[in-house]
């Protein structure tokens, strides 16, 4: 299979690495076996891999280029229970009680996140952080407004923020705010890592470099996967968490929306953070929506200004364009973080067309599933997934599943 470009330009996470991360082999011509089986060694299928292998499942990971070297790269590690659609477009869309408990999932992801990461021997720089989500013009506040209300209402941590309380927590203001406690940001490179050192301790195997070209089912209903270079796996399941490139199943099962997005980080900042309240993450109402976070070392994150087509840019001078936008807007608000950008990076992103995350089993072949972070809250996404992916492995059949499972009446709907 031909390998997508999944990003451009300078990435960041691989340089916060203190040591060289660990390197697996490739599977090379060998036949092996397995319970499971996941393609793809994004957050996704390290994060799934992880929940398996610690769970007593004999699993293996494979992955065509390096782990944490797709998409999951170019992520910007915010992590947040709010997510690209909002909870009362949401709940205007598959009901109140759905939509809520989508949400309530979001935040109890997060949590386990905090759990999961507090158990890791290695790094990843996760941190508690609450978020700004502000309204991009004056017309948006009506509908911020009623999105605080329906939040307030079923018991999410969030305050309304007046432009004066804006103001006197940061040197801009804007029209109107929400506050969202019970966010986080993280180093997802250096997650991955810490997960996968830590899965691999656990029984997990990873093989690197090793491209699965071709997935047969016997009578026996046993998975056969065949890669590029003649090695065979066999295994009661298997799970894709390709990513954005699920090529063999878009027309019928992944109704998604590709695009290009953008993101830079700044040298680390000499002036004082003090006007940058509690260093929350900042984002708005705009869509797409420009976003922004710091980092442990003092740089400044920010993202955005989505487009299509997906592909990446490939040539520097072109992306120059919009790196300078996201400076200006940088500067526009932060007018003493004046330290110029050191990485920047277009990438492909994938947001489903209703919102929601593909999580789940294909609907016509036994013991296939699916895990494949669309959205701008990926990261929560593959945490769901993973708990959810081993309940259902497990029989059970937690609500949550019917609301993300790829055949949804919210999805068979849309062309
Ligand atoms: C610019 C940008 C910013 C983002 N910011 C955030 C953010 O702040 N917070 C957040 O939560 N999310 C964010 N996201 C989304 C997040 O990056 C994705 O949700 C996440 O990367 C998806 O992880 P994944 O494991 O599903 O995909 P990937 O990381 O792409 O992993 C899939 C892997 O599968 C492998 N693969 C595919 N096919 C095969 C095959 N046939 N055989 C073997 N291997 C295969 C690929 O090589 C790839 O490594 C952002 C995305 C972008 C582009």
């Amino acid at each position: 299979m031909t390998r997508k470009q999944l990003h451009t330009g300078s990435m960041y996470w691989p340089s916060t690495a203190s040591q060289p991360v660990q390197s697996y082999e490739p599977l090379g011509n060998r036949h092996v076996q397995y319970d499971s089986v996941i393609v793809g060694g994004g957050m996704s299928g390290i994060l799934c891999g992880h929940e398996l292998a610690t769970k007593g499942i004999r699993t293996a990971v494979v992955e065509r280029g390096t782990i944490a070297g797709g998409s999951s790269c170019a992520n910007t590690g915010l992590i947040q229970f709010t997510n690209d659609i909002m909870l009362s477009e949401l709940a205007d869309r598959i009901g109140e009680e759905r939509a809520v408990l989508f949400y309530k999932a979001c935040s109890d992801a997060i949590k386990h996140l905090s759990s999961l990461t507090d158990s890791l021997a290695s790094r990843c720089d996760f941190k508690h952080r609450s978020s700004l989500y502000m309204a991009t013009t004056e017309q948006d506040v009506p509908k911020l407004k009623r999105e605080f209300q329906m939040l307030n209402s079923h018991g999410f941590d969030v305050e309304w923020w007046t432009p004066h309380d804006i103001q006197a927590h940061f040197p801009f203001t804007k029209t109107g705010a929400i506050v969202t406690h019970g966010d986080a940001e993280v180093n997802p490179f250096l997650l991955i890592h810490a997960l996968a050192d830590d899965a691999v301790n656990a029984g997990l195997t990873i093989y690197e470099h090793t491209d699965a070209i071709r997935h047969t089912t016997s009578k026996t209903e046993e998975h056969l996967l065949t890669t590029s270079d003649g090695g065979t796996i066999t295994a009661e399941r298997v799970i894709f968490a390709v990513g954005y490139e699920p090529e063999e199943l878009r027309t019928q099962l992944v109704k998604s929306n590709l695009n290009r997005s953008f993101a830079i980080v700044t040298e680390p900042q000499t002036a004082s953070f003090e006007a940058w309240h509690e260093r929350m993450m900042i984002w708005e109402t705009a869509r797409p929506y420009l976003y922004m976070r710091t980092t442990p070392d003092n740089r400044i994150i920010i993202g955005g200004l989505d487009e299509e087509p997906p592909q990446p840019i490939e040539s520097a001078a072109a992306r120059n364009k919009r790196i300078s936008k996201l400076h200006d807007r940088l500067e526009q608000m932060f007018p003493a973080m004046t330290a110029p950008t050191a990485y920047e990076w277009s990438a492909t992103f994938g947001e489903s067309r209703d919102g929601l995350p593909f999580i789940g089993r294909d609907p016509a072949r036994r013991n296939v599933y699916y895990c494949l972070g669309y959205g701008g809250n990926g990261t929560v996404y593959s945490v769901m997934a993973r708990q959810l992916l081993y309940e259902l492995i497990q029989g059970q059949a937690p609500p949550l599943a019917e609301l993300l499972k790829l055949d949804r009446p919210s999805l068979l709907s849309i062309p």
